[in-house]
C-alpha cells in the first residue's frame, strides 16, 4: 500500500538547487508526485512505499544541498492521489512575494572539475555555475529570481545552454546565470587605456603581469578587488601606498589552503568555512608572527580566503602553469574609505595608473564586500564583517513586531537593517558614512533591498549622537526617527542573535560612542530586567585631549590617564611644548572631552607596553598587543579596582597603570604585559559583573562592542565569568562592532525596552 505525503520546507531552499534535488532524490527511492516553490519554501506532495518514503525523507534532511539552509521541516498526511511520475511544477510568481534571494555561493566542486578540463566545454570559463554555486545576490535586481530579473537578462542562454537549463535530471537545471564561452559574458584585460586582450589571453597576460610584480585590479562577484604577489616587497609597498594604508593587513587568496599549512594553522573547522559556499576570508593564526610581513605586520593572524569563483581559480591555474605558486594579495578595490567599486568606469578611472584591469561584461547589481570571520577559542564562528555569503540571509526573530521598522545603524562600520514580519534583513557593510559615497551606497542599497524584499518600515531607529549622519539619512528617507543609546544597541545586538527577552546582563566593551548624558561612552555594563535597561556600571572617566585625533595619537591619551590616576608621566617622552598644551587643554576642560571608552583604555596600555606613539589604523596598537600577549602566565594581572562615583561602581585604571609603568621600567617583557593587562581588565570587569549578577539573581550576560574582535579578551572574560557561574553569549551572526547595531536598534524597539 503506498503511503501519500505533503512536505514543507522552509528556510533558504530556492535559487540553491533545492528542487532538482528533490527530484533526484524521488527517482531514487521511487516517490512519484511533485516538487514547488511556494511562498517561503518547498512544498513536496510524494507517494511511495512505506519503505521508500522514509529513505526519502531522510535523505531530504541528510543531503541537501550544501547552500541550503533549513529552518523547518513538516511532514503531513496526504490525501491518495494518483501520479504518473515525479515532476517539478512551475511557481506562481505572487507566491513568490515573501521568499528571499540566496547570497553568492563560491564555486562548487563539479563546477570546478569543469573548468579544470581541457575536454569540457566551459575548460577556464570564468563564468560557469550551477545549481549549486555561482552570482545570487550581486546579479539580481527584483524578486522572483528569475534570469530577465538579473543581469543575466543581456545575456541570451546558446541550445546547450538552455538544454541544460530544462533538462531537471542536469545539474544546470533552472540555473538562472546559467552561461557558457559561447553565450556568456567575457573577460578582457585592459591596460594604459587600451583594451590588450580578450578571453583566455586576457587571463593569461594577467598572470604575467602579476608574476612580474604588477597590481592588477580584477572585477570579481561583488566588486573590484586589487591583487598582487604578497611576498613582492615593492609590489605591496606601492598598494600601501595608493590605498593610504601604510600598516593595516591584506588579506590573501589561494587555490590551495593545504600548502598555506605551512605557514598558517588551520583548523578542520576553519577550513571547512573556507571551503563553504560563503566563503568569506577567515582570520587565521600565523604559526610566526613574522609571516606574511608585508600583507600584514606585527600581527599574529592574517585574513586568508579561497579561491570562490571560476575566473579565480582560472586565474590560480595559469599562475601555477608558469610555475608561480604564491597566493594572491587581494584586497578590496577602491579608494581610500570608499565602497567597493563595481563598474567598469569607474575602475579604470581609480585603478589605470595602479596597473592593468581585467575585466568583464556582467554587471555588478548589488555590491559588496568580502566577509570577515575568525573562529574563536570556543569554536564558535564570530563574524567582523558580514557581506558576500552572508546577505541577504534573513535572521528568524523570536517575536512578530506589529509593523515593519527600519533601522539605520552608527555612522561607522555601518550597517542598516529592517524587519519583514517576524525576519529581520541585516545589510551588507556598508561603511563609513561620513565619506558621501557611502552615504549615497547607503541609500541605494536600502532602496534596493527593501523593494527587492517587499518590506515597507511604517516606523525608524536611529542612533542618538546628535550629528550622526545615518540619523539625517533616515530623515531623508522620510522616517521620522526614535533613539536608542549606542551601546545598548549594542547589548540588545547579542539578545536579538539569541531571540533573549528575559533578565540578563550586557557587558559592552567599545570605542566610543555617544551617552545619554552627552558624554562619550565605550566601558558600559547594563542590566535588563522587566522590560527595564539600567546602565550600573562604568569605567573611570578621563580626558581626550584633542578628542578624536586620540585615536591615532594614542600617547595622549596614555598622558591623560596617568594625570588621572597620579602616575609617572616621564615615561612617554612627549616633548615638552606638547605636554604643556595638553595640561593647558585639560584643565581648562578645552576640546578634551571626558570619556569611559574601552578602546582608549587599550589604546593606552597598548602604546605603553608596545612603546609605540601612532596608530595608523582604528585599533593598530591593540591589536599588535593582543598579537604578541600570552594566554597563560603565573604572573599576577594588573589590579582593576571599582570605586562608587557617588552614582555607580567605576573601574578604575590607576592601579593598574602604575603597576604597568613599574614593570615598563623594570624591563618586563612585553609579552608578559600584555597578558597581565588583558586578564586583569578581564578579570575586573567580571567581578562587577558578577557582584551584580548576584545581587539581581541574574544568569546571563551578553558581551558586545568593537573591543569582543579581540580574542584575548573574549577568552579571559569567557573564563572569568563563567568561573562566577555565568552563562556567556557573544556576537556570532552579527559583527560586535559598530556593523552589528543596527539590529540592536530594532530589538530594543521590538521588545518596547525603556530607559530607566
Ligand atoms: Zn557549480
Ligand atoms: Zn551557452
Ligand atoms: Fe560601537
Amino acid at each position: 500500500m503506498p503511503v501519500n505525503k505533503e512536505i514543507v520546507i522552509s528556510g533558504t531552499v530556492q535559487g540553491v538547487g533545492f528542487r532538482p534535488f528533490v527530484w533526484r532524490m524521488a527517482l531514487k527511492h521511487k516517490i512519484k508526485g511533485f516538487v514547488l516553490n511556494n511562498s517561503g519554501g518547498v512544498l513536496i506532495k510524494a507517494c511511495g512505499g512505506k519503505n521508500d518514503m522514509r529513505k526519502f525523507i531522510d535523505s531530504l534532511k541528510k543531503e541537501a544541498p550544501a547552500a541550503s539552509r533549513i529552518t523547518s521541516f513538516t511532514v503531513r498526511p496526504a490525501p491518495a492521489e494518483n501520479f504518473s511520475d515525479f515532476s517539478i511544477k512551475k511557481s506562481s510568481e505572487s507566491s513568490l512575494a515573501s521568499a528571499n534571494v540566496p547570497a553568492d555561493l563560491a564555486v562548487c566542486p563539479a563546477c570546478a572539475e569543469d573548468i579544470a578540463n581541457p575536454l569540457n566545454r566551459r575548460y577556464l570559463y570564468p563564468f560557469t555555475n550551477c545549481t549549486d554555486c555561482g552570482p545570487r545576490f550581486t546579479i539580481v535586481e527584483k524578486l522572483p529570481y528569475d534570469r530577465p530579473f538579473t543581469s543575466m537578462k543581456e545575456f541570451k542562454m546558446c541550445p546547450d545552454c538552455l538544454k541544460e537549463y530544462e533538462e531537471p535530471a542536469d545539474r544546470r537545471f533552472h540555473a538562472q546565470p546559467n552561461a557558457c564561452p559561447v553565450c556568456g559574458p567575457q573577460i578582457f584585460l585592459i591596460h594604459k587605456g587600451k583594451k590588450i586582450a580578450e578571453k583566455e589571453f586576457a587571463l593569461s597576460r594577467a598572470a604575467d603581469f602579476l608574476i612580474s610584480g604588477h597590481i592588477v585590479a580584477i572585477k570579481g562577484l561583488g566588486g573590484f578587488h586589487l591583487a598582487c604577489d604578497p611576498f613582492n616587497k615593492k609590489a605591496v609597498e606601492k598598494l600601501r601606498k595608493f590605498k593610504d594604508r601604510p600598516f593595516k593587513p591584506f588579506a590573501i587568496m589561494s587555490d590551495s589552503i593545504e600548502e598555506l599549512g605551512k605557514y598558517l594553522h588551520i583548523s578542520l573547522k576553519e577550513k571547512q568555512i573556507l571551503l563553504s559556499p560563503r566563503a568569506p576570508i577567515v582570520a587565521l593564526k600565523k604559526k610566526d608572527i613574522s609571516y606574511f610581513k608585508y600583507a600584514a605586520p606585527n600581527l599574529d593572524t592574517l585574513g586568508v580566503m579561497a579561491a570562490y569563483t571560476p575566473l579565480h581559480l582560472a586565474l590560480f591555474k595559469d599562475l601555477r602553469n608558469k610555475k608561480f605558486k604564491n597566493p594572491l594579495i587581494m584586497t578590496s578595490g577602491n579608494f581610500r574609505d570608499e565602497p567597493i567599486t563595481k563598474d567598469n568606469e569607474r575602475a579604470i578611472e581609480l585603478f589605470s595608473s595602479l596597473g592593468p584591469l581585467l575585466l568583464h561584461n556582467r554587471p555588478i547589481h548589488n555590491r559588496i564586500d568580502d566577509s570577515l570571520i575568525y573562529i574563536d577559542d570556543y569554536s564558535q564562528e564570530r563574524i567582523i564583517r558580514r557581506a558576500r555569503g552572508y546577505v541577504p540571509e534573513l535572521i528568524k526573530l523570536p517575536v512578530k513586531p506589529k509593523e515593519d521598522t527600519f533601522a539605520a545603524g552608527g555612522d561607522i562600520k555601518n550597517s542598516f537593517a529592517f524587519t519583514r514580519g517576524d525576519e529581520l534583513f541585516v545589510s551588507q557593510y556598508i561603511g563609513d558614512l561620513d565619506d558621501s559615497l557611502n552615504a549615497d551606497f547607503f541609500i541605494e542599497t536600502y532602496k534596493k533591498t527593501s523593494r527587492m524584499l517587499s518590506s515597507r518600515p511604517a516606523s525608524a531607529v536611529c542612533d542618538m549622537h546628535p550629528l550622526y549622519r545615518s540619523s539625517y539619512l533616515t530623515s531623508e528617507l522620510g522616517f521620522k526617527p526614535y533613539y536608542v543609546q549606542h551601546h545598548i544597541a549594542h547589548f540588545f545586538s547579542v539578545m536579538a542573535e539569541y531571540g533573549i527577552d528575559e533578565k540578563c546582563i550586557g557587558i559592552v566593551l567599545d570605542g566610543t560612542g555617544y551617552g545619554l548624558d552627552g558624554k562619550i561612552w565605550g566601558c558600559e555594563l547594563f542590566a535588563y530586567e522587566n522590560g527595564r535597561v539600567r546602565r550600573f556600571a562604568s569605567l573611570r572617566e578621563f580626558r581626550l585631549p584633542g578628542g578624536e585625533i586620540c585615536a591615532f595619537k594614542p600617547y595622549r591619551v596614555l598622558f591623560s590617564m596617568a594625570l588621572t590616576a597620579g602616575a609617572d608621566l616621564r615615561i612617554m617622552n612627549i616633548p615638552i611644548d606638547e605636554e604643556k598644551a595638553m595640561r593647558k587643554m585639560i584643565e581648562n576642560n578645552f576640546n578634551s572631552p571626558l570619556t569611559s571608552s574601552a578602546g582608549r583604555l587599550f589604546d593606552a596600555f597598548a602604546c605603553l607596553i608596545l612603546g609605540k606613539k601612532y596608530a595608523t589604523y582604528e585599533a593598530q596598537l591593540p591589536m599588535e598587543l593582543e598579537s604578541i600577549s600570552l594566554n597563560n602566565h603565573k604572573a599576577s594581572p594588573y589590579d582593576f579596582i571599582p570605586f562608587n562615583d557617588g552614582q555607580i561602581p567605576r573601574l578604575d585604571f590607576s592601579i593598574a597603570l602604575k603597576q604597568a609603568i613599574a614593570d615598563k621600567k623594570q624591563k618586563l617583557s612585553p609579552a608578559i604585559a600584555a597578558y597581565k593587562f588583558h586578564k586583569g581588565f578581564a578579570r575586573g570587569i567580571a567581578e562587577v559583573c558578577a557582584l551584580e549578577a548576584k545581587i539581581k539573581k541574574i544568569k546571563t550576560v551578553c558581551c558586545s562592542g568593537g573591543c569582543f574582535q579581540n580574542r584575548k579578551l573574549s577568552l579571559f572574560l569567557a573564563e572569568e565569568l563563567k568561573r562566577r557561574g555565568l552563562k556567556v553569549y557573544f556576537n556570532s551572526k552579527l559583527p560586535s562592532n559598530d556593523g552589528g547595531i543596527s539590529a540592536g536598534q530594532l530589538y530594543f524597539k521590538i521588545l518596547k525596552a525603556e530607559i530607566s
